[in-house]
């Protein structure tokens, strides 16, 4: 079985990290554990762009794990960039099994408190958790994988994984619950 850990970088919401300790139990059915937030080590700020540096972000919370192979989600109060993107709403990384949510852009019309911001929390992480076990992304507009352009993309796909990548997991050997499967399951 994999385990979870999650942790809150640069805020402390604990409803949220409850819903989300909640949502990742109920999708793959695995141990999630809370790690204590954290702030974001503000040199990887880039000051000219006032966005954080996706990659270093994903490099520097990797050493936060306290198992090495455990699925770690951290959720982090910043706007975030990789080279190349106005901005990302998150990063993953399958080798070291980290998947990052920026939370900054997905609060939009929302704040920190609103349902539609933690619908948004909830289909980044399947997302980054799909990139973690190695799903790439999909072209079915409703599948969680599709890569999110804008808020629009994130708020029009589902927190659901369409039949083929839902099959992709399940035939990798992940435990999800098929209520987060869009539909039948393409082999
Ligand atoms: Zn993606
Ligand atoms: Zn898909």
């Amino acid at each position: 079985m994999t385990v979870f850990e999650l942790i809150s970088l640069g805020f402390y919401n604990l409803k949220l990290i409850n819903v989300i300790e909640n949502f990742i139990t109920e999708v793959f059915q695995s141990e999630v554990i809370i790690l204590p937030q954290t702030q974001v080590p503000s040199d990887y700020k880039n000051i000219y762009r006032g966005q954080y540096d996706g990659f270093k972000l994903l490099r520097w919370s990797s050493n936060l794990k306290r198992l090495e192979s455990s699925i770690l989600v951290g959720l982090a109060d910043v706007d975030a960039y990789v080279l190349g993107l106005n901005f990302i709403f998150g990063i993953a990384d399958p080798k070291s099994r980290v998947a990052l949510v920026f939370l900054e852009r997905l609060k939009e019309a929302e704040g920190l408190q609103g349902v539609k911001f933690i619908t948004r929390v909830k289909k980044e992480v399947l997302h980054e958790v799909g990139h973690v076990l190695g799903l790439r992304h999909c072209s079915n507009k409703k599948c969680v994988m599709v890569f999110s352009n804008s808020i629009y993309d994130t708020d029009f796909k589902e927190f659901k994984y369409c039949g083929s990548c839902y099959g992709f997991l399940i035939h990798s050997g992940f435990s999800v619950n098929p209520k987060y499967s869009l539909g039948e399951v393409i082999s």
